[in-house]
């Protein structure tokens, strides 16, 4: 399997299992580790500085309570439908003023189509759903760390913030080989959430290629 192929354990911040550190407590370890308190702002400070020394950091985070988890859990139920129909299982949703303006989940075979990641086709529901192209306000909540042209997609559709749930060690953009979601050379540096819900993220990922290797298939 030429990726997604990683089974966990899904780590975070210093390796402490990233389930461990959703919520409060990681809200602390975030203070002591940054000095000053504050959600949604202090992934951007720590990249629009490039003090960040541990690409797991930002995990620590006090949105990631319970909405966190309920819009990731609405991202899960989306990968769920893309694993119905024989696709990869990953999903996205879109989050503006506490609603979801769009959801969408993989459907690269079937549609034949190599763009039709979740969060493509979700940027786009969005996109037609304000009448913008700008997704100024919006937070995209997504069960796989994006790949290049995701996470690009994100950067120009001015995204506010990205959660994502399980790191791709092998073709992730954000953290695990690119950082385009914090590349100062760009012009809009969106802030990232990670490891929400990571371990049912990965675990259906992991379930899904499980079967399709006892079923023969690539
Ligand atoms: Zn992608």
């Amino acid at each position: 399997m030429a990726y997604y192929g990683h089974g966990g354990p899904f780590l975070s911040w210093h390796g402490h299992p990233a389930r461990v550190l959703h919520g409060r407590l990681a809200h602390a370890i975030s203070a002591v580790s940054h000095g000053r308190d504050g959600c949604g702002t202090h992934g951007r400070d720590v990249r629009a500085t490039g003090q960040r020394q541990n690409p797991y950091l930002r995990v620590s985070c006090l949105c990631m309570t319970a909405d966190c988890e309920k819009f990731m859990g609405l991202a899960l139920e989306q990968a769920v439908e893309a694993a119905r129909v024989g696709d990869v299982p990953i999903g996205a949703v879109i989050v503006r003023d506490d609603s979801v303006i769009a959801s969408a989940f993989n459907r690269r075979i079937r549609d034949r189509d190599p763009t039709a990641h979740a969060e493509m086709l979700a940027i786009r529901r969005a996109a037609a759903a304000v009448g913008d192209w700008r997704l100024t306000g919006c937070t995209m909540f997504v069960t796989l760390e994006p790949c290049c042209m995701c996470a690009g997609a994100i950067v120009l559709a001015r995204l506010d913030k990205l959660v994502y749930g399980a790191a791709d060690p092998k073709a992730g953009a954000v953290d695990s080989l690119y950082n385009i979601c914090a590349d100062k050379r760009l012009n809009h540096w969106p802030v990232v959430v990670s490891g929400v819900r990571a371990g049912e993220c990965g675990g259906m990922l992991s379930e899904f290629f499980r079967a399709q290797r006892a079923a023969g298939k690539k």
